[in-house]
């Protein structure tokens, strides 16, 4: 007998597939994230925070209480021609090595990155942003953006943490840094590698023309690659239908993400995403409950 249970469209499904906790730059702990979402109806959760799976084992453990199938996920900072990406990995193996190595690497360029920018700020005329960008971060491995954005906006820089971005934190903004990522190959090696499948977050965010989101998806289809996020909080109505067309035609597998980052920090909130269209094959549909399960108690 067939004990697999293939996950199919129902309305009992509430599914979200890009989350953060206070690994990377989310609000909540990996246990209060759970909560929440459980709290929202989720049933189906993937966490994937920025550059670090560390918060994997704490979620599944709440996911268990909760009643939630956790996915193992993460989101990969990529540099692809000079602009940044962000790939997610789902359904990854957490301890696989080169994931795990790769990770920690991005993380050390991250704080190179965090220093550099700390500098820039320093010459503006605005101290110590390292040190609170730092207290931000907590428990996280890492330093991010949103870090610098949350202490500015806490010394009355700007009014929130999105008008930070604007002020400081973008390209031609003193607090800018470009910076290089890992590669969209090895990106992806490590997500399949590791047994997961690789999705391209929030691709309208990255303002491509045609023409070069033609070549980023054929040479992630080329790659391995296997799916694009059609429903995200980055996305008008307007570019979830052209990204559902474009998924459909480069035969990709669709996904949906809040991108929840925490209270009042997210336009979505968890458990309220829009359906993906019905052109789209979900990327959840031949993944086997049983199987993501063992997954997530290993
Ligand atoms: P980083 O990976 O450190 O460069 O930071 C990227 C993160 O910054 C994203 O995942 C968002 O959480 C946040 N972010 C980027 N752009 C903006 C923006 N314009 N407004 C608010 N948050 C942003
Ligand atoms: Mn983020
Ligand atoms: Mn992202
Ligand atoms: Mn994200």
């Amino acid at each position: 007998m067939m004990r697999n249970l293939v996950i199919t469209h129902s309305s009992m499904l509430n599914i979200d597939l890009h989350s953060h906790s206070t690994i990377s730059d989310g609000m909540l702990s990996p246990s209060r994230l759970l909560a929440h979402a459980a709290s929202r109806g989720v049933n189906i959760l993937a966490l994937t925070d920025h550059d670090d799976i560390a918060g994997l084992s704490e979620a599944r453990h709440r996911a268990l209480q909760e009643n939630i199938t956790l996915i193992n996920g993460v989101e990969i900072s990529v540099t692809w021609r000079s602009r940044t990406l962000h790939i997610i990995g789902l359904r990854i193996n957490p301890e696989h090595p080169p994931l795990a190595d790769g990770l920690e690497e991005i993380r050390d360029g991250r704080m190179d990155r965090a220093q550099a920018i700390a500098a820039q700020l320093d010459k503006y005329g605005i101290h110590g942003s390292l040190e609170g960008a730092r207290a931000q971060a907590g428990e996280s491995r890492l330093i991010g953006r949103t870090h610098f954005a949350r202490f500015l906006a806490s010394q009355g820089y700007a009014k929130d943490v999105k008008s930070v971005f604007k002020k400081f934190l973008v390209k031609g903004k003193p607090g800018h840094v470009s910076h290089v990522w890992t590669s969209l190959s090895e990106a992806i090696d490590w997500i399949r590698g590791s047994g997961g499948q690789a999705v391209i977050a929030h691709p309208a965010r990255y303002k491509l023309g045609n023409n070069l989101l033609e070549q980023l998806l054929s040479e992630f289809c080329e790659l391995g690659g296997a799916g694009i996020e059609v429903v995200s909080s980055s996305h008008t109505s307007e570019q979830t239908r052209q990204f559902a067309q474009l998924a459909s035609r480069m035969n990709l597998y669709a996904s949906c993400g809040s991108d929840y980052h925490g209270p009042g920090e997210s336009y979505f909130d968890l458990g309220r995403l829009p359906a993906l269209p019905p052109e789209c094959t979900p990327i959840w549909s031949e993944w086997k409950i049983s199987d993501i399960q063992k997954k997530s108690i290993q």
